[in-house]
């Protein structure tokens, strides 16, 4: 530029100066108009020139003095076609250059007076910094470096810029560094926005109660710690990179695989499965998993959301046994109502010609009993006493059973009378004491009271009392005694059955209650029986809201207390007195096994 000027100014010097001497020395005349016009035309170059000067010094604010010498206007317009702020500066951090976004980064009317040419660049803008005393020694220091330096810096006004001062060179010197500001405000906002949105992201996957993977090209690129626990690691560490089909069965693999194939291929949206999956140690647990897909590096990758529900499958397979256990019990409970029936049904159909031929038998005696006796009446009474007494031991049986069926289905009817208890065991026990002292054992009575009146079916508590007397009789030897006493002990009778056989083992004291059981069951057993009458003799005193104890010494002795609640029944409410069995006939059946 300024040699141009200096040219245009000397041409037009010249042309002039030739002119006017030209026109003194008469050489040229006032209208010889060729030199006239290049004269002219010179001046007016010259005011061209002159013009473009006072219009670049007018623009000294964008362009240094010291500017390149490439040109002032090519440069800012290369410096203005940058999206960030620039500023060139020369050696000693003198500004020579700003562009227009630059001057846009601050206030413009700060910026007329803050960013000027030839102004040392930290006395600009130093005043707008947080943290002036760094960037004051980052900007000492980069102007003495070769190569690229940058440099974050937290403005006063909260906005944040990173600036990058490379080195301005000049062949080989170094002239200078430009230095390049960018505005990253809002991309460090977005930054800090996105690492807390991933710090809270992250918090919930840890946190999470189920397992969570990521799959990607058949591996397992993430989980988190409840995906590491459910494969039986102690990190996720251990299961990144494992194959996902170390962890699948060998028959699912291959379905495991379709099925992942078709969610990246879209064919799926998502897809529940249940099946067992191997953990690490080689333990196999029941899961049910949630599939569908997350971008992974511009591809996609199986997202999985896993649930370990061996408990569920563990209680779900309880529960389907436990109804078909009930299912069965409850077909048994109705086959055994069936038997039941059946057997109550079949004893009394037992029960009915066996009576009829008791009945007979009981006739045949009588004829016998009429004949004169000799040796073949002698027989025939013997061989009836046998066929009477087995007659009795089948009937004991068969009533025994009846009792049971109908105990077992509830349709046991109670037939309550007010009765002397103290009379109604003087019968029995008179009825019983031929049968005893036939077997050797000595019956003692003992009523401590003369009369005791309650509400009871007294055959049920002949029963109950003709079995403890019968058991006595049985598990007593020749010369042992049996003491029957009879007492009040608060809103209770009781009937107490002592002898001094050969007692109970601690441990056979609850169990002989129950049904079937016996302390001997060989067939060498030294008595006959069921196992049935201490059951029932239990379930009938029970009935009358009474109870049996015992209390015995393994080869002393056994004491059976039946207890009785003291009651009375109101006429009223006395039911239709049913025929009662006779007492000596009551004894003929339950000692019926005994001989
Ligand atoms: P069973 O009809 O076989 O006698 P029980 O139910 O009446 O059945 O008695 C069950 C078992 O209790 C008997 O087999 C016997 O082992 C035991 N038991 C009952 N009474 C006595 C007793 N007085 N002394 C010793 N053992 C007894």
């Amino acid at each position: 530029m300024r040699k141009k000027i200096i040219f245009a100014t000397a041409l037009a010097y010249i042309f002039s100066v030739i002119y006017v001497c030209a026109t003194a020395y008469g050489i040229s005349h006032a209208g010889d108009w060729p030199l006239a016009i290049l004269a002219a035309s010179s001046v007016c170059f010259m005011i061209i020139i002159m013009k473009e000067i006072v219009t670049a010094s007018a623009e000294r604010g964008l362009c240094g003095m010291n500017a390149p010498q490439a040109g002032c206007g090519m440069l800012k317009a290369i410096l203005n076609t940058s999206d960030d702020g620039i500023i060139v500066l020369d050696n000693d951090r003198h500004v020579l250059a700003v562009n227009r976004q630059l001057l846009e980064m601050w206030d413009k009317s700060e910026t007329i007076g803050c960013i000027e040419n030839g102004i040392e660049v930290e006395k600009s803008i130093v005043k707008y910094f947080a943290d002036p005393d760094s960037f004051i020694s980052w900007s000492i220091g980069s102007s003495h470096s070769s190569c690229t330096e940058r440099y974050k810096a937290e403005l006063l006004d909260g906005r944040i810029f990173d600036i990058s001062a490379s080195p301005l060179m000049n062949g080989t010197q170094k002239s200078g560094s430009v230095w390049k500001l960018t505005d990253i405000t809002s991309r460090i906002k977005a930054e800090e926005e996105l690492q807390k949105s991933e710090e809270r992201y992250r918090t919930l996957v840890e946190l999470c109660p189920d397992a969570i993977f990521v799959g990607s090209k058949g591996k397992i690129i993430f989980c988190n710690m409840a995906g590491a626990r459910l494969l039986g690691a102690d990190s996720q560490e251990e299961i990144y990179q494992r194959e996902i089909g170390d962890f699948v069965h060998l028959d699912k693999r291959s379905s495991i695989k379709k099925n992942f194939d078709s969610l990246i291929r879209n064919e799926l949206r998502q897809l529940t499965v249940e099946h067992r999956i191997i953990q690490l140690d080689g333990k196999s647990i029941e899961i049910e998993a949630v599939c569908s897909t997350v971008p992974h590096m511009g591809e996609k990758a199986v997202l999985a959301l896993v649930r370990d529900v061996s408990d569920k499958k563990h209680s779900e397979e309880l529960k389907r046994r436990f109804d078909e256990n009930i299912q069965l019990v409850n077909e048994t409970l109705k086959y055994d109502k069936i038997r039941t029936e059946y057997f109550a049904n079949i004893s009394h159909e037992i029960k009915t010609p066996l009576n009829v031929m008791l009945g007979t038998l009981q006739l045949f005696e009588l004829i016998l009993n009429e004949q004169e006796d000799n040796e073949s009446t002698g027989r025939m009474k013997r061989y009836a006493s046998i066929m009477k007494q087995n007659s009795f031991r089948l009937l004991r049986m068969l009533n025994n059973l009846i009792y049971i069926t109908e105990i077992d289905s509830g349709f046991i009817d109670m037939n309550y009378q007010n009765h002397d208890l103290v009379q109604l065991v003087r019968d029995i026990t008179g009825a019983s004491a031929k049968f005893m002292e036939r077997k050797g054992a000595q019956l003692e009575t003992c009523m401590e009271i003369p009369y005791i009146e309650l509400a009871c079916d007294s055959d049920k508590v002949k029963r109950i009392l003709l079995n403890l007397l019968s058991n006595a009789v049985k598990f007593t030897e020749k010369g042992d005694k049996i003491y029957v006493s009879v007492y009040s002990e608060d809103d209770f009778a009781c009937i107490s059955v002592k002898d001094t056989g050969i007692g109970i083992q601690e441990d056979m004291k609850e169990l002989i209650f129950e049904r079937f059981r016996q302390v001997d069951k060989s067939f060498t057993r030294r008595c006959e029986g069921s196992g049935i009458g201490l059951y029932l003799a239990k379930s009938l005193a029970e009935m009358h809201g009474g109870a049996i104890e015992v209390t015995s010494k393994y080869g002393e002795g056994s004491e059976f207390v039946v207890k009785l609640p003291i009651w009375q029944v109101g006429d009223d409410e006395t039911a239709v007195a049913a025929e009662e069995t006779s007492s000596s006939y009551m004894v003929g059946v339950e000692f019926s096994d005994i001989y």
